[in-house]
This record gives structure tokens, C-alpha cells and sequence, in this order.
């Protein structure tokens, strides 16, 4: 048994028993897991989550399944990466990447959160899984569906890169492309949701959904030695991750796993889809929806679900939100691989762009500890890098056609 009570009101506590919903009946605000920290608190410790599987169920306590989990049962504990050649480029002495581009099974931070609400939806008893995705969320659903053996129906909007959208197709679901964006593909699931009973992991399961991107702090937390950092710079689309985050070292802080949190919590955007950051910069506390057009197509979403709260992390732990332009994200997806060996997609060049803009700013400091949010994989998004490189150099397979281009033109 898990440590579950049911569901509660992020904003009137009203609770819920444990079901496939996700807004208050009473104030329309979001549902969220009601734990039973007191129960947690007599069962975890550093030890017994050390003595865990290398994987995000090493803290299955605090995730919001009942029975064992179902399927991604190698996702997450992915490695935390000092560093070094990067944070000597942005001037910098302590610093790490938190590299999702290898999570398992499919590239992304996306892994965690279906990995939760797969589990979740089978303990339902649904048989077909839906969402709305801008690309991760569509891969990582395909494969945990192929993998439940459970039937699976997912909204993208089209004009997606090619890499998200074969990399869903081969799962063998029923993937169907909405002609417009992010935000309408999501207000068409919602209707789609009242007359299909299918799980969409991102709105009716979405409660239990947002707590797998928990085990992305706790596992940042654990793998700086029981230490929350100074910094975390996250990339913000509905903006689950940064509340996620910050929650989850304030668990640990409750349990007694580490010292008391004094994180700055970070909202990284792209320039063309940045109203989360937009709104911190303005001292707004509220969103205004905009019309995504970025390259960052993984975090475009202009109308964030949880965008109130991202903000309010952001504001409440000391940090701050910028925003980068697209030749700024493509020219940090290339430090990044250059520097530390790691092909990260656009969104990684987003938390790597706005990193060094905070660190010009003086936001952040070059002896503090930062964590940069590496969440998704380069090899989906070679759009983005079209026209970047070129070609290779052809030869003749002889020594002396080789030793000829050697002499005249090879540059390393
Ligand atoms: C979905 C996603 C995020 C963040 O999403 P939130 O909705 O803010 O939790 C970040 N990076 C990548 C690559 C993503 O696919």
C-alpha cells in the first residue's frame, strides 16, 4: 500500500477521495495528492532510499501509487553531471547538470511523469491512454501504452519535428495532429475527455501525473549528498516541473533528509513563448496567454496550466524568470555538447541560455552551487540545427588522398 490519502484543493483544501480528476467541484482549483507524511516520515530515510532500486521508485513512497509500479520500472536516477568545462565557459565553479536527455525509455523528463500515471491509470482499470502533447509527452505515452499493452490515442499539434513525432508513431498508436497549437489541442482533449472515459495523463490523471516530476528534485537533492543547491534553473512549459521541484526538497526537508531549503528557483523560456518569465519580470502574478513561435516547441505553451504557480515558486524561493531568442538557444545546445559531451534539445539550450544570462546578471553568483535542467534529447529536435554545420568532408578511401586533405584543409 502507498501513503495516499486522496486528493485535496490546492486552493480551498477541499478533499477528494483517490480518482481520475483534477479540479475542485467547489473553486475550480487544482487537485493535488494528499499524503500521509506522518506514515512516509516512519518508513523513509537516506538509507532506505539508498538501499532503493538506480531508479525514480527508489522514492516510491512519496510518489502517488497505491500497488508496485507498473511499467518505466528503469526510468529516472539519471546522472547528475559536474560540470566542469561548462562552468569554466560561463565563468562559474559549481556546476551541474541534471541530464534527462538519457532518461529511459524515451530521451526525456517526460519518462518520470508517465511513468506515475500509467501506473495510476491501471490501477483505475482504464484500458486507453490519451494526452496532449507538445512532443515528449506523445513518445513517452506511446511507449509506456506498448509497454502496459494498453491502447493509446494522442494529440499533438502539427508541425512538430520529425524525430518527436516518427518517435511516437513507432509504438504503434493512433497519433493524430491538431492544426494549431499547443494550448487548443489541450482545450480539445478536455472536451474529447468528457465523452471518452480514457485517461488523459495530463488532465483527468493529472494530479498523480505532476508528482512523478518530484523524483527529478529528490534525485538532484540525494545525488549533491543530502544538499539542496543555490540555484536550479528549470525550463518552464505548463510549469509542473518548477512547482515539482520545489516541492520535493521541501519534502526532504520535512523528513529530516536534508538541512533547511534555501534554493533560488529559476523559470528558464523561450523568447517566443515566455509567459511565465514574462509576467516575474513584470511583477505580475498572473499569466497572460500568449501565441507560442519558437524552435523551443517542447515548452511552447502559451496558456500554462500551472503557470500561476510556477510564478509564485519562482517569486517565493528568491529566483527570477528570463527568456532567450531562438539563435540563443541553438548557439547553447552547441556549448553545451561542445563543452560537456551532451546533445541536449532545445529546451536544454533554453536552461543553458538563460543560465549565463542570470550568471551576467548577477542573479547567479560563481561560487554558489546551480543546478541547469537538462530535460530532453538533441537527436528529436535536428530542426533546430538545420543550416548550423557543414557537411563532412568526403575522400577516396586511400592513405594518400587522406594525407592530402590532412595537409591542406583538416582544422583540429
Ligand atoms: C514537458 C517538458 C518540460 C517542462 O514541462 P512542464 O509542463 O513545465 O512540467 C521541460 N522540458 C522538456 C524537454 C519537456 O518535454
Amino acid at each position: 500500500m502507498g501513503y495516499v490519502k486522496g486528493l485535496i484543493c490546492k486552493e480551498c483544501k477541499k478533499e477528494y477521495a483517490k480518482e481520475p480528476i483534477h479540479v475542485c467541484e467547489y473553486c475550480f482549483g487544482p487537485l493535488e495528492i494528499n499524503y500521509d507524511y506522518e506514515g512516509i516520515k516512519k518508513v523513509v530515510s537516506k538509507k532506505s532510499i539508498e538501499s532503493g532500486p538506480p531508479s525514480m521508485w527508489r522514492y516510491k513512497a512519496l510518489l502517488p501509487i497505491d500497488e508496485d509500479p507498473k511499467v518505466g520500472l528503469n526510468t529516472g536516477f539519471t546522472p547528475l553531471v559536474h560540470a566542469k568545462n561548462l562552468g569554466k565557459a560561463l565563468g562559474i565553479n559549481n556546476l551541474y547538470i541534471k541530464n534527462d536527455s538519457v532518461n529511459h525509455p524515451t530521451f526525456s523528463f517526460k519518462d518520470r511523469v508517465v511513468a506515475v500515471a500509467v501506473s495510476k491509470a491501471i490501477e483505475f482499470g482504464f484500458d486507453t491512454l490519451s494526452c496532449a502533447s507538445t512532443g515528449n509527452l506523445a513518445n513517452s505515452v506511446a511507449a509506456h501504452a506498448a509497454e502496459a499493452g494498453l491502447k493509446s490515442v494522442i494529440f499533438i499539434p502539427d508541425g512538430l519535428e520529425a524525430g518527436k513525432i516518427l518517435g511516437t508513431l513507432i509504438y504503434g498508436t493512433q497519433l493524430i495532429a491538431v492544426k494549431g497549437n499547443y494550448d487548443e489541442v489541450n482545450r480539445l482533449c478536455s472536451e474529447i475527455a468528457v465523452n471518452h472515459k480514457w485517461a488523459f495523463v495530463n488532465i483527468n490523471i493529472r494530479p498523480y501525473y505532476g508528482d512523478g516530476s518530484k523524483s527529478y528534485g529528490y534525485e538532484i537533492a540525494e545525488q549533491l549528498g543530502w544538499k539542496t543547491p543555490d540555484n536550479v534553473v528549470v525550463p518552464v512549459a505548463g510549469s509542473s516541473l518548477i512547482t515539482k521541484i520545489w516541492r520535493a526538497f521541501h519534502e526532504f526537508e520535512m523528513l529530516g533528509l536534508v538541512d533547511k531549503v534555501q534554493s533560488k528557483i529559476f523559470a528558464a523560456q523561450a523568447t517566443g513563448c515566455s509567459p511565465v518569465t514574462t509576467a516575474i519580470k513584470n511583477g505580475s502574478e498572473n499569466i497572460t496567454p500568449v501565441k507560442p513561435n519558437t524552435i523551443a516547441k517542447s515548452i511552447a505553451i502559451g496558456n500554462p496550466a500551472d503557470g500561476y504557480y510556477g510564478i509564485k515558486t519562482a517569486n517565493t524561493s528568491g529566483g527570477y524568470g528570463e527568456d532567450i531568442a531562438d539563435e540563443e538557444i541553438v548557439a547553447s545546445m552547441k556549448l553545451l555538447a561542445e563543452t560537456e559531451g551532451i546533445f541536449t534539445e532545445t529546451a536544454g539550450g533554453v536552461t543553458v541560455g538563460v543560465t549565463k544570462k542570470l550568471i551576467e546578471q548577477g542573479r547567479i553568483k560563481p561560487d554558489e552551487t546551480t543546478v541547469i535542467c537538462v530535460t530532453g534529447n538533441g537527436l528529436k529536435t535536428q530542426e533546430a540545427l538545420a543550416g548550423s554545420f557543414e557537411a563532412p568532408a568526403v575522400i577516396e578511401p586511400n592513405v594518400n588522398n587522406f594525407e592530402d586533405f590532412f595537409a591542406n584543409s583538416l582544422t583540429v
